[in-house]
Formats: C-alpha cells, sequence, structure tokens
C-alpha cells in the first residue's frame, strides 16, 4: 500500500483548509483532495473577520496558498466513495487513497433527483447506492441516472449484476459503447408501490429498478454507501467531538448543518482538527 496519510480530508474550503492548517501545525501528515469547487464560487463576503470585503474566491484562493505555504499536500480530483472497513479507503477517479482518518467537508449536501413521482419511490426501486442494493436486482433491467464520474463508479458495480444497464444522461452528451445510452431529459418516474417506467419527453422505459448517480459524490451518497447517520435535513450527524458514527470519519463545515457561514466552517474545521489528533493518539 501506498502512503498512507494522518488524515484525507475531503474538501479545500473554509472547513477543509482550517482543519488542514491545524493538523499539520500539530505536526500531523494530513492530505486533501478536493474537486475544486467550493460554496465560495461567486460570492461576495463582507461578514467574514478581518476582512471589509473579499470575494469568495479571494478568500477562497488565499486559503489554499496558505496551506499550500505550510506543505499541505492538496490533490484535485473527485472522491467517488468511501471504504472505512479496508484500511480506510478513499476513493478517487484518480486513484485510492488511505489513512488513520477522514474528515469530510464537502460542503451541503443536496438531495439530487427532483423528478416527478420519484420521491415516493425511492427505496421502492429507485435505489441512490449501488453496492448496497445492485444485489438485489441481479439479472434485471436496470437504468442509472447521471454522467459523471460518480456515475460511472456506480455503473461499474451495476454491471457485475446485470449487462441490461441504459444509462440516463439527462440532458447531457455522454457516449459509452458497452451501455445502452439515453441523452433526453427525465420527466416523470412512474409506478404505484414499485417503479415500473421513466418517461422522457418522447418515449417510456419500462425498468426494473433506477439508480440515481448525478453530479458529484455528495455526503448524502457517502452515508448511503457507509451508513453514517444523517438527520432529518440530510446533515451529517456527528458527536461532540465532530466524529460521525462511523469510527474515525469526522465531518465539520456546512456538510454537519446549523450556521451555513464562512465563521462557523473555520470554527468546526479548527475543533475537528483537535478531535482529530486525540482520536490518532489513542487509535
Ligand atoms: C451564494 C452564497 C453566498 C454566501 N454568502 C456568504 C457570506 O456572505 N458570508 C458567509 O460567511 N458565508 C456565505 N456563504 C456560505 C459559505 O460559502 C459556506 O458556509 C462555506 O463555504 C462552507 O464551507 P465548507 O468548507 O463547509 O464547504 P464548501 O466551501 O462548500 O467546500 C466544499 C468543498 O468540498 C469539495 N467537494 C465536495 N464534494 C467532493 C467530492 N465528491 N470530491 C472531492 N471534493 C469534493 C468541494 O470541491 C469544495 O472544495 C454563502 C454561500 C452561498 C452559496
Amino acid at each position: 500500500m501506498s502512503n498512507i496519510y494522518d488524515t484525507i480530508i475531503v474538501g479545500s474550503g473554509p472547513a477543509g483548509i482550517s482543519a488542514a492548517i491545524y493538523l499539520k501545525r500539530y505536526n500531523l501528515n494530513p492530505l486533501v483532495i478536493s474537486s475544486g469547487k467550493s460554496a465560495l464560487s461567486n460570492t461576495l463576503i463582507e461578514n467574514y473577520y478581518g476582512f471589509e470585503s473579499i470575494s469568495g474566491e479571494d478568500l477562497y484562493n488565499n486559503g489554499i496558498k496558505q496551506a499550500q505555504h505550510l506543505g499541505i499536500e492538496i490533490v484535485t480530483t473527485e472522491v467517488v466513495g468511501l471504504d472505512p472497513y479496508d484500511d480506510m479507503k478513499v476513493i478517487t477517479t484518480s486513484g485510492d487513497y488511505h489513512a488513520r482518518s477522514v474528515l469530510l467537508a464537502t460542503g451541503k449536501a443536496r438531495n439530487k433527483l427532483n423528478v416527478k413521482g420519484s420521491k415516493d419511490l425511492i427505496g421502492k426501486g429507485i435505489s441512490m447506492c449501488a453496492t448496497c442494493d445492485g444485489f438485489f436486482y441481479r439479472g434485471k433491467k436496470l437504468g442509472i441516472l447521471g454522467s459523471g464520474s460518480f456515475m460511472e463508479s456506480e455503473l461499474e458495480v451495476l454491471l457485475r449484476f446485470t449487462k441490461d444497464v441504459t444509462v440516463f444522461s439527462n440532458g447531457v452528451d455522454y457516449k459509452n459503447p458497452n451501455v445502452n445510452v439515453v441523452t433526453d431529459e427525465i420527466i416523470e418516474v412512474t409506478g404505484e408501490d414499485h417503479l415500473e417506467s421513466i418517461k422522457t419527453k418522447n418515449e417510456e422505459f419500462k425498468l426494473d429498478g433506477l439508480f440515481v448517480a448525478l453530479g458529484s459524490a455528495n455526503a448524502l451518497d457517502f452515508a448511503n454507501h457507509i451508513g453514517m447517520e444523517l438527520d432529518k435535513n440530510n446533515n451529517v450527524v456527528v458527536d461532540a467531538s465532530f466524529m460521525t458514527n462511523v469510527k474515525g470519519i469526522f465531518a465539520a463545515g456546512d456538510v454537519i448543518g446549523g450556521f451555513m457561514q464562512v465563521s462557523k466552517s473555520v470554527s468546526d474545521g479548527a475543533q475537528a482538527a483537535l478531535a482529530i489528533k486525540n482520536y490518532l493518539k489513542n487509535n
């Protein structure tokens, strides 16, 4: 196995970078993995201590520069999965990384499926997790909704259970010679007690199951895959030391809800780093 980091921090916004700075200054070895886009993009911040007015982008870039100045390693890639039971593995589109602990600082997680009829069919033919539910659809006719790296990693799992998978890229130009692809936008899913079909403007597709893997993986996806507890607003639940119900996985910033502001994210990151330092002493 390659390098094992003390902590892998997923996210390079205020929470992730603040935690990285504190961990580094505790003489630990953090790695920051981030796809780059933070809630700070396209904002103007005028209520953060020490800055009369600063663009979100400048504040974000200042944080990255400060971390780099301290020698903190930052990798730009997309995290598509976590496996806490395999030497704390963080799975990205450019390979796997391992650590003794993980801090999720991935920002506010939003439910990505918002199509007529879908709400009542989640868990009844609509699944958010190929690893969790793919097994129940062996040999069945499946659809997968999405078009990015996260979808492709979920598709790979589904293809172990059935060869009959159609990718619904929902309006995005997507090509894959190994599977059927429907690019038209989805307008409705139908079914009484169980999913029956999915409709685009011009066609209807009968399906036994639909897996949702839109956009990048967020905390909801991670939670579905590893059994991490969420509250009713889809915020990651943490204890007083910012640890989730999954041992060694911590969370900070907007992803845990509460007052969603830069100041609180920076504070969460600092406190989580202290808690991680103490955790690493005993584990
Ligand atoms: C329009 C708008 C205006 C705002 N105005 C203010 C304001 O005036 N003052 C204020 O204090 N706050 C403001 N906020 C809120 C503030 O931006 C957030 O509270 C803060 O950015 C949260 O920090 P965070 O580190 O928790 O998450 P984020 O800053 O959202 O960072 C999340 C990080 O996780 C990474 N990530 C997510 N998923 C993955 C993945 N699968 N793989 C790899 N990386 C991933 C992202 O790339 C990003 O680096 C505003 C927010 C918005 C949207």
